[in-house]
């Protein structure tokens, strides 16, 4: 297929995009949190050509993006609490699980009776909506398994030729993926963290649980689909180092052929070609910004065997980035103690 490549310049050059989208077609578009890979919600056919171009599994659903909380009635049943979140956090990088209505089509839940429902603040993604007159089911628009894209050249790379339209409206504001949540009997449950953080849920004054597929390995079923898949990964190992200062120096010191995702205080204190950082220690927001960016940059060198990367703090927006690199780890964490002398 060949794919057409549209550069945002406004409102008027998204009509063939939109076009695209309620004839069925796939669009990859731009949003504040990564890039997604966008079609007709409400066409059972446009659900199954997004699983194929990104070879994803098609029990794990895709999000349903609206042009405003006051849709979301129509597709899904809402409430009191869903109501005062998205009066705060709603457009942002949230989405809500809620019991799906039967015009959104089993393909699109991966046969959930619920549906992930999400209102983009990006201007790009709020126009090809609004444009589209549709809801749009979208992924992120990787390839499935791979980091998700948070630049148009990662989607380019992974999708050019699988898609009908890319449109390039720049780099992702936050990096990662939507912060999902499903309320339920007054609690908030966190299936996914991102740029809408626990302490932001808190202000809701109703308890939080955070799914445990979140912070470890988790062989149940997780209440969100996505999260049982080695997920945002690159084909190198990634390996992530917990430990001082001093302890991951040392080690670092000693291994060879490898890269290395670090903060911007350590660049100095570790040696080698491949040693980039992801922003400074207590900058979750700018680690969350780079990190898919980091993981595919090293991926692409042959001259490593490995990547190691060094854990971050995991408070506000950290708990996410945490999620993803433990994720994209596989959840091989190495415990350094520090070094004897
Ligand atoms: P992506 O946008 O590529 O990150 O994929 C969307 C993710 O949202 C999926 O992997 C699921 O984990 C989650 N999700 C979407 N819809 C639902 C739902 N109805 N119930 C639980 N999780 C969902
Ligand atoms: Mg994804």
């Amino acid at each position: 297929m060949k794919t057409r490549i549209i550069r945002y310049t406004g409102r008027e050059s998204l009509a063939l995009a939109a076009e695209v989208i309620r004839r069925g077609g796939l669009v990859a578009f731009p949003t504040e949190t990564v890039y997604g890979l966008g079609g007709n919600a409400l066409d059972p056919d446009a659900a199954k050509k997004i699983y194929r171009a990104k070879g994803r599994p098609s029990d794990n659903p895709l999000i349903v993006h609206l042009g405003s909380a006051a849709d979301a009635e129509r597709y899904a049943v809402t409430g009191d609490l869903f109501d005062r979140i998205a009066e705060t956090l709603m457009p942002g990088p949230l989405t809500v699980i809620l019991k799906k209505r039967d015009m959104i089509p089993d393909s699109v839940t991966g046969g959930l009776d619920t549906v992930g429902i999400r209102v983009p603040s990006h201007p790009v993604a709020r126009e090809l909506i609004e444009l589209a007159g549709v809801p749009i089911a979208a992924p992120s628009a990787n390839l499935s398994g791979k980091p998700s894209p948070t630049s148009f050249d990662h989607v380019y790379h992974d999708l050019n030729g699988k898609v009908d339209v890319i449109i390039d409206g720049g780099p992702s504001d936050f990096g990662l993926e939507s912060t999902i949540i499903k309320p339920e009997d007054g609690v908030i449950h966190l299936l996914r963290p991102g740029a809408v953080t626990v302490e932001m849920l808190s202000l809701f004054d109703q308890p939080i649980e955070i799914d445990p597929a979140v912070t470890r390995r988790f062989d149940g079923v997780p209440l969100a689909p996505g999260m049982k898949y080695r997920h945002y990964a690159p084909d190198k190992p990634l390996v992530v180092l917990d430990g001082c200062d001093e302890a991951v120096y040392s080690y670092l010191a000693e291994r060879e052929r490898r890269a290395v995702i670090c903060f911007d205080e350590d660049l100095s204190a570790i040696d080698g070609e491949h040693v980039v950082s992801c922003g400074s220690k207590s900058d979750s927001l700018t680690q969350a910004q780079r990190l898919f960016a980091c993981l595919r940059e090293l991926d692409g060198l042959t001259d490593i065997d490995v990547i190691y990367a060094r854990m971050p703090a995991k408070v506000g927006i950290g708990l996410a980035v945490f999620n993803r690199l433990i994720k994209a780890a596989g959840f091989q964490v190495l415990r350094l103690e520090p070094p004897t002398r």
